[in-house]
C-alpha cells in the first residue's frame, strides 16, 4: 500500500500479456507508468502440476482462494481467464 502521494501519466490495471507489454512500450517513450496487479507472483517451477495441486488454484477470494484460475459464468457462456 502506497503511504505517499505519486503521480504517473499512465494506470495499466494488469499485468498480463497486453498489460505488460503496454507498460514497457510507454515506459520506454518516458512515460510514468503504474502497473496494478491482483494476481501474485509465480516464479518458474511454482505452477500446480497435479490434480491435487489444482485444488485450491482457483480465484474466489471470498473463499481465500486466490490461484491462478477465473472461472466466469454467463448465459449460454462460459470462459477461464488467469490472475
Ligand atoms: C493455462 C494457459 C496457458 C496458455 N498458454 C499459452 C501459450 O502457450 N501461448 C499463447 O500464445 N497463449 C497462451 N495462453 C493464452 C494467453 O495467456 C492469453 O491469450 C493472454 O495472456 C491474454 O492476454 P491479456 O493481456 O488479454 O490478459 P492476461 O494476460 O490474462 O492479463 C490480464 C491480467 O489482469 C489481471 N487482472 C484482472 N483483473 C484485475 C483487477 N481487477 N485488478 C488488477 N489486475 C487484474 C490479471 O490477474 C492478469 O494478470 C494460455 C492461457 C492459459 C490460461
Amino acid at each position: 500500500m502506497a503511504t505517499r502521494a505519486e503521480h504517473f501519466d499512465v494506470v495499466i490495471v494488469g499485468s498480463g500479456f497486453g498489460g505488460s507489454v503496454m507498460a514497457w512500450r510507454l515506459a520506454e517513450a518516458g512515460l510514468r507508468v503504474c502497473v496494478l496487479e491482483r494476481g501474485k507472483a509465480y516464479p518458474p517451477g511454482s505452477f500446480a502440476r497435479s490434480p491435487h495441486d489444482m485444488r485450491r488454484n482457483f480465484w474466489d477470494p471470498r473463499k481465500g482462494m486466490h490461484g491462478l484460475f477465473n472461472l466466469w459464468s454467463f448465459q449460454g457462456l462460459g470462459g477461464v481467464v488467469s490472475a
